[in-house]
């Protein structure tokens, strides 16, 4: 059963982490601008082309940029270089969509595990009885993006822009030019959809969803604004720079830990194992990996690895992770915690 027979027993308890901090500031400036110059020289991996415009992408940008709760941002590279957000917009519309319908609904409509298969997976959808299974793939994030609340397309459109724009403290303009790129080329996503509807688990018209979805997608952002959006969520729905509440601290959990598994598509495991937080990653190149409690990483770079991650926002993330001491799992503390902590 894709919903999974988990008991609510426990939904009174309050959920809560004793967190550490991150270390000072000229600590994360420096191991941002070493992550930068460590990782830049990498030229493994290839551009996405299956969007067209996506292929005009210089492969050569590289922007890191560190968001602190505190509302501190660290930026090295192309950090304000801008690409199309794509897949990362499926996190934060699903943290909105949570923040409007609350945890049961969204759970029982979308679900939460992972496929093990590719982000636009139509098996995924037929082994699994027309569930979408997570928000994080094709399949799940149109179904998410149904349900964003509105009376017509156009309001659920601008509800989404919205919604994003406040995560990034900044109001994000939709790039018109890979928007109808994709609506020329996405027929897959288009069956997507037709298939979840024939399952009943879309209302009204398919094809207006896969609009909304491409238009998400194809809002234009920067390594530094998806830190931003990251830190959001690490901060308990707070944006730390604008100071505004865009979501609840249960939201943030529920998102972080649906990234947790299903981030990083079919390699969410080795990257949890790796690299120890829950991440998102999109087709253009970006990365947001976030360390509740303490901020979030934002990386940039348009070559990608099989799986459809950024190879050297990928390696940007994996060092920051351990020279930030940000990986959820780890119980040892930073060096830089441990003279005279014990
Ligand atoms: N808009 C892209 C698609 O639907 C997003 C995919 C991605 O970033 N993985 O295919």
């Amino acid at each position: 059963m894709t919903g999974g027979s988990w008991e609510a027993d426990a939904d009174g308890v309050e959920q809560a982490v004793r967190t550490g901090a991150l270390p000072g500031w000229h600590q994360v400036e420096t191991d941002v601008v070493d992550a930068y110059q460590r990782y830049r020289s990498r030229t493994s991996g290839i551009v996405a082309d299956y969007i067209p415009t996506l292929a005009d992408a210089d492969p050569e940008l590289f922007g890191i940029s560190v968001a602190e709760v505190g509302g501190a941002v660290h930026v090295a590279g192309e950090a304000d270089a801008e690409f199309s957000i794509q897949s990362i917009s499926k996190a934060f519309v699903y943290a909105m969509v949570c923040d409007e319908l609350g945890h049961h609904l969204v759970r029982e409509r979308v679900g939460v595990n992972n496929t093990g298969l590719s982000f636009n997976s139509v098996i995924a959808i037929e082994l699994n009885d027309g569930h979408p299974m997570n928000p994080m793939v094709n399949a799940g994030a149109l179904a998410t993006s149904a349900l964003v609340p509105g009376a017509t397309p156009a309001e659920q459109w601008e509800r989404i822009r919205t919604g994003l724009s406040q995560f990034a403290g900044r109001q994000l303009e939709l790039d018109g030019e890979v928007y109808h790129s994709e609506m020329l080329t996405n027929e897959r996503n288009q069956a997507i959809a037709r298939l979840l509807q024939s399952y009943g688990r879309i209302d009204g018209d398919p094809l207006d969803v896969v609009d909304i979805y491409t238009r998400q997608c194809s809002l234009k952002v920067s390594a530094r604004d998806i830190a931003i959006m990251g830190a959001t969520l690490a901060d308990g729905g707070v944006n730390p720079v604008t100071g505004d509440r865009v979501v609840s601290p249960q939201v943030c959990r529920d998102t972080l830990s649906v990234l947790a598994a299903t981030g990083m598509y079919e390699r969410s495991g080795e990257w949890l194992f790796e690299i120890g937080l829950p991440a998102k990653s999109g087709v253009s190149g970006g990365i947001v990996a976030i360390a509740p409690g303490k901020g979030a990483i934002g990386t940039f770079s348009p070559r990608l690895d099989s799986a459809g991650n950024s190879v050297r926002g990928q390696r940007a993330t994996a060092y920051l992770s351990r020279t930030l001491g940000l990986n959820v799992f780890a119980s040892a503390a930073h060096p830089t915690e441990r003279e005279g902590s014990r």
